[in-house]
């Protein structure tokens, strides 16, 4: 494998909905717009996964959900990745991957990797589904910008004692415990439900992990474009007529410079 930062999305056949594997391309890119060497992975489910520095996994339904989970415990090198000090997104389905416990189809409870102490049983009511706006306030998170994404989950998720929850929903339904939380982070490992692919809409999420990865301090980007995505998105979540129209006419003005 090339040197340099390796990026490494986890399974994108089996775990590749809702675009989620765009998270490991803006992570890509927004090393090398940074002069950062960085080299992009696509690890199939029927290969060993290889060693890396960041890995992504993304959402999927519930039995490719299931046959992720066992062919990575075991592979074992994402286990064994995380424990070397590698950082970890991990969206929707992968959220609860990499969680103690998560049910199949039929809800049975099926092992996870442990990599994060968070257990999600299926939920009672209606799926989640929509647009979300959450406020981060996990410490390990560090200060981020509102975020913005879209959730389609059955799944019902705690935040155990060995994590802390990743943001606290104003919109949408998030880990759907009754407690307003979303996602979760412990250490390097961050696991949140929200697709859109989540780092496309929140640029400050890709370089909070990218920082992680690095080690490094790194230098802002023009993040102009990405701004009015997510205050288009924003104001979708927001659901106001008047406010997105308002946004609308900002975006294409922001566009034009
Ligand atoms: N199958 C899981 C659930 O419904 C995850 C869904 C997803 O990744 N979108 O909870």
């Amino acid at each position: 494998m090339s040197t340099g930062l390796r990026i490494v999305v986890v399974y994108p056949d089996l775990l590749g909905t809702y675009g989620d594997g765009g998270n490991g391309l803006v992570l890509a890119r927004r090393a090398e717009w940074r002069g950062i060497k960085a080299s992009l992975h696509q690890a199939l489910s029927a290969d060993p996964v290889p060693m890396g520095d960041l890995y992504c996994l993304g959402g999927g339904e519930d039995g490719p959900q299931v046959r992720a989970a066992a062919a990575l415990r075991q592979d074992g090198t994402l286990v064994g990745a995380v424990e070397r000090g590698a950082a970890v997104l991990a969206v929707c389905a992968g959220f609860q991957i990499v969680g103690t416990t998560f049910p199949d189809a039929n809800g049975s409870g099926r092992a996870g990797l442990g990599l994060l102490d968070v257990s999600t049983v299926k939920g009672t009511g209606p799926r989640a589904v929509g647009e979300v706006v959450a406020d981060i306030t996990a410490a390990g998170a560090g200060p981020l910008p509102t975020l913005s994404g879209f959730e389609n989950h059955a799944g019902v998720t705690r935040v155990g004692p060995g994590a802390e929850p990743l943001a606290t929903v104003r919109r949408g339904i998030g880990n759907g415990g009754g407690d307003a939380s979303e996602g979760a982070v412990a250490g390097k490992v961050l696991g949140t439900y929200l697709h859109g692919p989540v780092l496309a809409r929140n640029p400050a999420l890709a370089d909070l992990l990218l920082g992680w990865a690095t080690g490094g301090q790194l230098v802002p980007l023009d993040d102009h474009e990405e701004a009015a995505l997510r205050q288009e998105r924003l104001a979708v979540g927001r659901r106001s007529p008047s406010g997105m129209a308002r946004t609308r006419r900002r975006i294409s003005r922001a566009l034009r410079r």
